[in-house]
C-alpha cells in the first residue's frame, strides 16, 4: 500500500475489530478512563508480558515519568542510560530533577553497555534504563546483575520492543518496571498511548494514584500527594483490544517484511543490517540499516536524499541524545558506537500494509545508489 505512490514509513494496521471496538466504546458513552475496555487491555496486555500488572497511560513518555516517579529519586541523582534512544528516555530523567548520565551501547546488539553500564556508575547513581532499541531486547542478565552488585533499580524502555523475548522471557517482565509506548508508528498502537508494567505489588497502588491525579483510592476526591492525569482512555483501550487480538499477526507480518528486506539487500556494498544477539528474538519496529559512505559510496543522507526523490520515506537513526542542546554539557562523551550509529543508520519503510512490490522499489532504490569504488 503507497498513497499516490508515496511509501511512507509508517502506517498503522488497524484491519481487525479496532473500528468495531472503538464504536462499541462511543456507543456505550463510556469515552474517558473508566470503561470495559480498559481493564480488558491491561489484563490481557499483562498476561501477554507475563506480569503481574499492567497500567494503561497517556503515551509511552509519561509512561516512563510514572516509572521514574514509582522509584523514588531525589534532585541531583543519576540514572544511566544509553545515548542511543528516542530522547524521551533522557527527558524523563530530567522531569524528576534528576541527570541522565548518558552511556555508549554495544555494537553486537545496539542496546545499552552493560560494562559501559558500571564504568558509569557513582555514589549518586540509582537507576538504569535499558532501552530495548528498534525491537531488539537489551542484556538484562548482565544489566540485572550489575544493577543488583550496586543495589541499582533497572527500567525497561519497550516503546519499541513488544513481545520481543531475551532468552525465552518476554520485554515487560524483565526488570523492575517497564514502559511501552502505543503511539501511532509503534508496533501495537492506539495512536496515542502507553502502558507501565511490573510484578511488584508494592507498585501498585502508588504508580495508580500517581496515574490518576492523586486521588486516595479510599476516599473519592481527596488527594493525598501531588499525581498526574497519565490515564489512557476506553476508547484508546477499545483499539488496543483489538490490536492484542491480532498481535501475533501484526509481529508475524513485520518480521517477514524485516526478513525479505534483509535478503534481497544482502551483498549490496556497505549497506549493514541490525545485529541480532543469539539470546534475542527480536519484535522488528522499523528496518534498519546502516551505510557506509566508503563501501556504500554515499552517505546515509545521501541516500535519504535519493529515496525521497523516488517518493519514499525513511528516518535517520535517533541523534546521540548526549549531543542534543539540552544534554549538550555532555556532547564530550567519547561514545563511538552511539556516534557511528547515529551517523550512518537509517530506518526503512515498515509496515504491514507494504506489498511485495514496494519493498521490491525500495531495494531497487537502494541498490540503484550504491556507487561503490
Ligand atoms: C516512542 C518512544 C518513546 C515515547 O513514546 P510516546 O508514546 O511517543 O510518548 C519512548 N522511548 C522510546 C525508545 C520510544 O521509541
Amino acid at each position: 500500500m503507497s498513497i499516490d505512490n508515496f511509501i511512507p514509513v509508517a502506517i498503522p494496521d488497524l484491519g481487525g475489530n479496532e473500528e468495531k471496538y472503538a464504536a462499541e466504546a462511543i456507543r456505550s458513552s463510556w469515552i474517558s478512563s473508566t470503561g470495559k475496555y480498559i481493564e480488558e487491555f491491561e489484563s490481557r496486555f499483562a498476561s501477554m508480558c507475563q506480569v503481574r500488572h499492567c497500567l494503561g497511560t497517556a503515551n509511552g513518555t509519561v509512561a516512563l515519568h510514572l516509572a521514574l516517579m514509582a522509584l523514588d529519586l531525589a534532585p541531583g541523582d543519576e540514572v544511566i542510560v544509553p545515548s542511543l534512544t528516542y530522547v524521551a528516555t533522557a527527558n524523563a530523567v530530567r522531569y524528576v530533577n534528576a541527570e541522565p548520565v548518558f552511556v555508549d551501547v554495544s555494537p553486537t546488539n545496539w542496546c545499552i553497555d552493560p560494562q559501559a553500564i558500571e564504568a558509569a556508575i557513582t555514589p549518586r547513581t540509582k537507576g538504569i534504563i535499558a532501552v530495548h532499541l528498534y525491537g531488539h531486547p537489551a542484556d538484562m542478565d548482565a544489566i540485572n546483575a550489575v544493577a543488583h552488585r550496586h543495589g541499582l533499580w533497572v527500567v525497561e524502555d519497550a516503546a519499541e520492543a513488544h513481545f520481543a523475548t531475551y532468552k525465552g522471557r518476554t520485554t515487560g517482565g524483565l526488570g523492575d518496571i517497564a514502559t511501552f509506548s502505543f503511539y501511532g508508528n509503534k508496533t501495537i498502537t492506539c495512536g496515542e498511548g502507553g502502558a507501565v508494567t511490573f510484578n511488584d505489588d508494592r507498585l501498585l497502588l502508588r504508580s495508580r494514584m500517581l496515574r490518576g491525579q492523586g486521588m486516595d483510592p479510599d476516599r473519592r476526591y481527596f488527594f493525598p500527594i501531588v499525581g498526574y492525569n497519565y490515564r489512557l482512555t476506553n476508547t484508546a483501550c477499545a483499539i488496543l483490544t483489538a490490536q492484542l487480538e491480532r498481535a501475533t499477526e501484526i509481529v508475524a507480518a513485520r518480521r517477514r517484511i524485516c526478513d525479505l528486506y534483509t535478503r534481497k539487500l544482502a551483498g549490496t556494498p556497505g549497506i549493514g543490517f541490525q545485529p541480532v544477539a543469539e539470546w534475542a528474538v527480536v519484535t522488528p519496529w522499523l528496518f534498519c540499516i546502516t551505510v557506509d559512505p566508503i563501501l556504500y559510496g554515499r552517505s546515509r543522507d545521501e541516500l535519504a536524499e535519493f529515496l525521497a526523490k523516488s517518493r519514499i520515506d525513511s528516518r535517520p537513526f535517533f541523534i546521540s541524545v548526549h549531543r542534543l542542546p539540552p544534554y549538550a554539557k555532555n556532547a564530550g562523551l567519547h561514545l563511538p558506537i552511539t556516534d557511528r550509529l547515529s551517523e550512518t543508520g537509517m530506518n526503512l519503510p515498515t509496515y504491514n500494509g507494504l506489498t511485495n512490490a514496494d519493498i521490491d522499489r525500495v531495494v531497487d532504490t537502494v541498490r540503484a545508489h550504491a556507487r561503490s569504488p
